[in-house]
């Protein structure tokens, strides 16, 4: 069943460990098939080491297992979120990794500094509100993608391919579950520059908007001219 999703998403995984993005068990990414309704997701606590296609859980959209042995990432509900409010996306990534997990820590949204970070993202990386202790009491997971959605209120999941989870750390999304751990990894990278650069210059300012613009509408904008196809990421 959804083989190639399978491929697909398993591939997604294995690319966080590529980029150095995930320690041990940590991370994971899911892929949705729209038409069948269904998601694939990477098994909870299984390294990634060794790790087939097969091993991948099929679930419902309300987290019903499909097809698999093994217990879906126990993150599966705050997926399920994202995928429901933003129907634009089909894949969702989750990581710790360092720099993006300091930010979020920190409670900080990631200012846009330069045009690595306008390329991807029009406009701050939000981080959310703080979790409360009901919230954290009772489906925790669930509501930490309430939290996601609410942070995206100015903007849009297309817009803003990822946010920090205040005190835990980064969600990215894309349009599959490749451009997922992509923007993962971009996130990633934008968070360790803007911490550098606000080491260097704390009193450095984010890039106007018309620079700001000018690098996400020329990747996004309806006059999108960047790169060799409409669609590359
Ligand atoms: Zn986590």
């Amino acid at each position: 069943m959804l083989e190639r999703l399978r491929e697909q998403v398993l591939n997604a995984n294995l690319e966080l460990v590529r980029q150095n993005l995930v320690l041990y068990t940590f991370g994971n990414v899911s892929g949705i098939s729209r038409e069948e309704r269904l998601v694939v997701i990477k098994p909870s606590g299984v390294p990634y080491e060794g790790m087939r296609a097969e091993d991948l859980v099929v679930t419902d959209l309300v987290g019903n297992i499909v097809e698999g042995n093994l217990k879906p990432s126990s993150d599966l509900p705050t997926h399920l979120v994202l995928y429901k409010h933003f129907p634009e996306i089909g894949g969702v990534a989750h990581t710790h990794s360092e720099y993006a997990t300091a930010w979020a820590q920190a409670g900080k949204a990631i200012p846009c500094f330069g045009t690595t970070h306008a390329d991807y993202f029009h406009g701050p990386v939000p981080v959310t509100a703080k979790m409360t202790e009901d919230e954290i009491a009772e489906d925790y997971e669930k509501n930490t993608g309430h939290a996601i959605v609410r942070s995206l209120q100015e903007s849009s999941a297309s817009a803003v391919p990822g946010v920090l989870v205040a005190n835990h750390g980064p969600f990215a999304w894309g349009k599959d579950a490749e451009t997922a751990a992509h923007n993962a990894a971009v996130l990633e990278a934008i968070a360790r520059m803007a911490y550098y650069t606000m080491t260097i210059n704390a009193a450095a300012q984010p890039v106007g908007s018309a620079l700001h613009n000018k690098h996400y509408l020329r990747k996004h904008g309806k006059n999108a001219y960047y790169g060799q196809e409409k669609n590359e990421r």
